[in-house]
């Protein structure tokens, strides 16, 4: 298949793609998705398989606006429509009830059913909704007049793609065609929160924070796998967590402490013969010659460390490296969304200094 490469002036096209059931890679605000017609069961399928995507794994829901919850979903909390007042457009996935597939209650628009496949949700009785804030995201969004049905538009296991480059380094040949629609300015996968349990549960930290959830609802809980790896038999809330996710082909060792001892460690334990490779706050730049060396940006830049930590784990494949040592921010705001995904592309190999 030849993979065409569409430019923003092309939503027309790229809708056209997803009504007739192909994949179209979609800039979001977060990542590039890799999405298909949410309402058709075919064309879903076929971004399992595109992405080598576990059928257990769920598919996030991309709609326009708010208004659209209501065709897919049921027994909708007051606290939804709070939240998607402050934070959607954006990165923020809501965990709702699906409305059942009933065929006699069944709506029926010229777009076909209001009625989600199984396969979207894996079979739960739940599904993830966003809104995602990128102009040309929502516009094909809006001319194909479908929701759609986007995971991260890797490999599965592989880092998201944060540019159209990336994209195209997993998808090519695989897809129908790729929007260019520049760089993600989060470059995390969006905060999924659990609105189905009381309290909230966060599923996975992303652009909206613990923080700004917290002010808003009141009490919301951390789910245990954000931070730690899964037990045996235990089953996570989000089928997602119990795969390995983010992760480059060399092995991460990541290094938690203050910035300064981390980078020491890091400096000390290089290996003059073997092929490591380092993650570093841009003031440590120049502590590793003879190492390819790629900076996440400043220590205290915890956003601009979200838009880069992807890229700069690609970059690391292709340098080759055989190991990478990355520095690690704290959990605060946006840091817990850079440690959840460091961790994770280091199967939680940590090292506290
Ligand atoms: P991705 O877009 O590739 O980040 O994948 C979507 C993420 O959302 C995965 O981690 C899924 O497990 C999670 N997800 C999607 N739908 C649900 C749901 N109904 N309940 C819990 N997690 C979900
Ligand atoms: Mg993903």
């Amino acid at each position: 298949m030849k993979t065409k490469l569409l430019s923003p002036g092309e939503v027309g096209k790229a809708a056209d793609i997803i009504r007739s059931g192909g994949l179209v890679g979609i800039p979001t605000e977060t990542v590039y998705g890799l999405g298909a017609n949410g309402l058709d069961p075919t064309a879903v399928r076929s971004i399992f398989q595109a992405k080598g995507r576990p059928q257990d794994n769920p598919l996030i829901l991309h709609i326009p606006d708010p208004s659209w919850l209501e065709r897919y979903c049921e027994d909708i909390p007051e606290a939804v429509w709070l939240l998607a007042k402050r934070f959607w457009p954006g990165p923020l996935t809501m965990i709702l009830k699906c409305k059942r597939h009933t065929p006699d209650k069944q709506s029926v628009s010229h777009t076909g059913p209001w009625v989600i496949p199984e396969v979207v949700t894996a079979g739960l009785d739940t599904v993830g909704m966003r809104c995602p804030a990128h102009d040309i995201c929502r516009a094909i969004i809006e001319a194909a007049g479908v929701p759609i049905a986007a995971p991260s538009g890797n490999t599965s296991g592989r880092p998201s793609p944060t540019s159209v480059t990336d994209m195209l380094e997993d998808m090519d040949g695989k897809i129908d065609a790729v929007v260019d629609g520049g760089v993600c300015q989060v470059g995390v996968e969006s905060t999924i929160l659990d609105l189905t349990c009381t309290p909230p549960r966060l599923l996975r930290p992303g652009g909206i924070s613990l923080e700004e959830l917290r002010d808003m609802l009141g009490e919301v809980e951390l789910d245990p796998a954000i931070l730690r790896p899964m037990g045996e038999g235990e089953q996570p809330r989000a089928p997602g967590m119990k795969y390995r996710h983010y992760a480059p082909k060399a092995p991460v060792i990541v290094v938690k402490g203050s910035p300064a001892r981390s980078a020491a460690y890091i400096l000390e334990h290089l290996s003059p013969t073997y092929w490591d490779g380092v993650i570093c706050f841009d003031e440590f730049a120049g502590w590793y010659p003879g190492h390819p060396v790629e900076c996440l940006g400043g220590t205290l830049d915890q956003w601009e460390q979200a838009r880069r930590l992807f890229h700069a784990l690609r970059a690391m494949d292709e340098a080759g490296v055989k190991r990478i040592w990355a520095q690690s921010p704290d959990t605060a705001g946006m840091g817990l969304a850079v440690v959840n995904r460091l961790d994770k592309a280091a199967g939680f190999h940590i090292i506290e200094v």
